[in-house]
């Protein structure tokens, strides 16, 4: 399914008095929901529910679609052109050979609650960052990102940490 074939079936579900103004508050209403099982995940100490996050996600996409079908835009083109404006912006991203060149933890091991290298030229990079636990112990590195733990933590961190190997700040 591409992304106007999605629209134009999300489009069966639409109201006849929806609007791009209902399409616009909807989307708002839903990246709210997808926002708040992330707070409470974050705040609030409950496991972070991967099957309504991505309910929610779906939700968000339907409203883009619902804003695509009530202007006349094309979801396949918003994506495309998306895709366009980051080739342009990080052309060296999308060489061919990027994932195998940057496979910048291919040092570090989970060990189920954090990343652990013994590399110590990277784990000074890291530390710089200033929002991860780095500490030495027995010669290793372990970095972790926040207080984040098991499958969600482990994103968290290799997102994290994979960001700032690859040069960029995490803020
Ligand atoms: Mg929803």
């Amino acid at each position: 399914m591409n992304f106007d074939e999605y629209a134009k079936a999300a489009a069966r579900t639409s109201s006849p008095f929806s609007d791009i103004v209902n399409g616009a508050l909807g989307l708002a209403g839903e990246a709210g929901e997808v926002a708040e099982l992330v707070k409470k995940h974050k705040y609030h100490g409950q496991d972070i529910d991967l099957d309504a996050l991505a309910k929610e996600m779906g939700d968000v996409l339907w409203y883009l679609a619902e804003i695509c079908n009530q202007s006349g835009l094309s979801l396949d083109a918003i994506a495309s052109g998306n895709i366009a404006k980051l080739r342009e912006r990080h052309p060296g991203k999308f060489d061919p050979s990027y994932h195998d060149a940057v496979d910048v933890l291919a040092g570090y091991e989970w060990d189920g609650s954090r990343f652990i290298s013994d590399d110590a030229s990277a784990v000074y990079a890291a530390a710089y960052s200033g929002l991860w636990v780095v500490w030495h112990t027995d010669g290793n590195t372990r970095i972790s990102w926040g207080t984040e733990t098991g499958d969600w933590g482990k994103r968290c961190a290799e997102a994290a940490l994979r960001a700032h190997l690859e040069g960029k700040q995490c803020s």
